[in-house]
């Protein structure tokens, strides 16, 4: 694929948390919505193209960037009921499509569909209570104070927290079945990183922390979540659920680690990480 092709805007559609996308990237059996990894590389269509938008759709909402004129991918919100995808075309939920799309189209079919979530949960100015429109930089622009609404987003801390062979993982309820992983949570008002680091694991597993490290960052768009990560080293405490967020809290070593969640999220880039030595 040539830079100029996957640099050039392109059509992003959904349904809800859906995207479509062309009917071979749909059909793979390795689809598992847990761990959406394709057995191997896909092959690119020819073209180097590997997906376009060309068809009607019903569409609720469009993006302020007209196609091949805004430096972003223009999106539609498709709204109505269900409607079916078109010949060659599927539904994919977005975190399963995630692991197809690498990081590059991920992250741009992420920030089409963060954008029109955005637009369609503020139509309505939240100082006067009048419609909002598309603005400048993103924003939307109040149709009567002029008040500018900017694209919310919601840091997150997600922490590997270690003693050397072992890591630490909790059972969150909504993960699949079997599924442990790092622990995060949202940044407070007025709180730093490092704050956010210490009390969420104190308050989720009543255990302290030292030798804080960042390790990076990832925009992760299911809504509006910024996920930064960090790799610690236990100092104390007996880890348990401490507030009633986690199922449980367990120490898992390398070479015995439960089901973990797939290679798009950076909850698995931090345990591969340390699987390779990193904060040890
Ligand atoms: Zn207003």
């Amino acid at each position: 694929m040539t830079a100029a092709a996957r640099g050039a805007p392109r059509w992003w559609v959904f349904r809800g948390r859906h995207v479509l996308l062309r009917e071979r990237w749909t059909a793979d059996p390795h689809a598992d919505p847990d761990d959406p990894r394709p057995s191997g590389p896909l092959p690119d269509p020819p073209g180097g193209i590997r997906l376009r938008i060309a068809v009607p759709v019903d569409s609720g909402l469009a993006s302020p960037d007209p196609p091949g004129e805004g430096p972003h991918d223009p999106a539609q919100l498709v709204t109505g009921e269900e409607p079916p995808a078109p010949e060659g075309y599927g539904w994919v939920d977005l975190r399963v499509a995630a692991a197809w799309l690498g990081d590059d189209l991920f992250r741009r079919a992420g920030r089409a569909w963060q954008l029109l979530e955005w637009h369609r949960s503020h139509r309505f100015c939240g100082v006067c209570g009048n419609p909002t429109a598309p603005g400048p930089y993103d924003a939307l622009t109040c149709t009567v104070c002029d008040h500018l609404h900017f694209p919310r987003l919601s840091p997150a801390v997600i922490v590997l927290v270690h003693d050397g062979d072992r890591v630490l993982l909790g059972r969150g309820r909504h993960l699949p079945e079997g599924m442990y992983s790092t622990l995060a949570g949202f940044v407070e008002p007025g709180e730093s990183l490092e704050e956010a680091v210490h009390r969420e694991i104190r308050e989720e597993a009543d255990v302290t922390l030292t030798d804080l490290r960042y390790f990076g960052s990832q925009p992760w768009p299911f809504p509006h979540s910024l996920m930064v990560g960090f790799l610690a080293r236990w100092a104390g405490g007996a880890p348990h659920p401490a507030d009633g967020e986690l199922e449980a809290v367990e120490w898992f070593r390398k070479d015995a680690l439960p089901r973990i969640p797939g290679r798009v999220s950076i909850a698995r880039s931090l345990i591969d990480a340390w699987r390779a030595g990193a904060g040890t």
